[in-house]
């Protein structure tokens, strides 16, 4: 079911976002060669917590049996890894990496949910160009996140961004509403046809996310049962925002 936020429900959101959006912020001063995921996974916990949310993430059951719940706040994803890895303090970032970073806080009963590519150092012509285009993708989409148009104009719009660029788009991972549940109806995948799916109103809170592979979309689980990776080794980048659709143009939330 797809929720419509109320007036008092969108202040909620609101600030769960910009918990998030600071943590971003935080982050970005501590990616740098030498540190570990672990260490950024610590120092973005610690400004949730701060800023009275906690980490949605910390202990998200998969469902599936036999996988532990994710132990982590953030998920850190490097390269070739697309989403969902696993911090550790034996990950440690290299210049030239493009580091991948989800995070989801919850306050107030409310979640926030964004995630950035960084690049450590400098990168390559190419990776940049991944970052760069993984990032575009989600504000050709949100052109379209106005009220009557469907839910399909977005996904159409990032999937043909992505591959106007050369680049695929994963597709068995998508965006989603967000509020009360970090998923919610719909589900927002970042290919599909335009003039589908449901019609967009104002007070739909949604998770806007390209997650976009320099190479083939064909992904692998490693075995830890969280981490997503590119089958073909190439890199892979991942953009996301919270938006509120309005009556005009959308509201991206998780920026400060
Ligand atoms: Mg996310």
């Amino acid at each position: 079911m797809v929720t419509i936020k109320s007036k008092k429900e969108i202040e909620l959101m609101k600030q769960a976002c910009k918990v998030v959006a600071s943590v971003y912020e935080e982050l970005e001063k501590h990616i740098k060669p030498g540190i570990t995921t672990l260490e950024l996974d610590q120092i973005a916990e610690k400004k949730m917590r701060s800023l009275g949310a906690i980490p949605a993430q910390k202990g998200y059951d998969s469902g599936i049996r036999g996988v532990p719940k994710f132990p982590s706040s953030i998920c850190v994803s490097i390269n070739d890894e697309i989403i969902h890895g696993i911090p550790s303090k034996y990950r440690v970032l290299k210049e030239g990496d493009i580091v991948s970073i989800d995070t989801v806080a919850l306050k107030n009963g409310f979640n926030g949910d964004a995630a950035r590519t960084f690049i450590v150092g400098e990168t390559s012509k190419e990776n940049k160009r991944l970052v760069d285009v993984t990032k575009q993708a989600f504000f050709e989409g949100i052109k379209y996140a106005i009220p009557g148009n469907r839910i399909g104009d977005i996904c159409h719009a990032i999937g043909e961004y992505v591959q106007s660029h050369g680049f695929s788009v994963v597709r068995e991972f998508q965006g989603h509403g967000i509020g009360r549940e970090m998923h919610e109806d719909p589900g927002i995948p970042n290919y599909g046809k335009a003039g589908r799916g449901i019609r967009l109103e104002p007070g739909m809170t949604l998770a806007i996310e390209p997650m976009v592979i320099q190479g083939k979309s064909n992904i692998l689980e490693l075995e830890d049962g969280w981490t997503i990776v590119t089958e073909d080794g190439s890199m892979s980048a991942h953009y996301e925002n919270t938006i509120l659709i309005t009556e005009k143009e959308p509201e991206i939330l998780t920026i400060l």
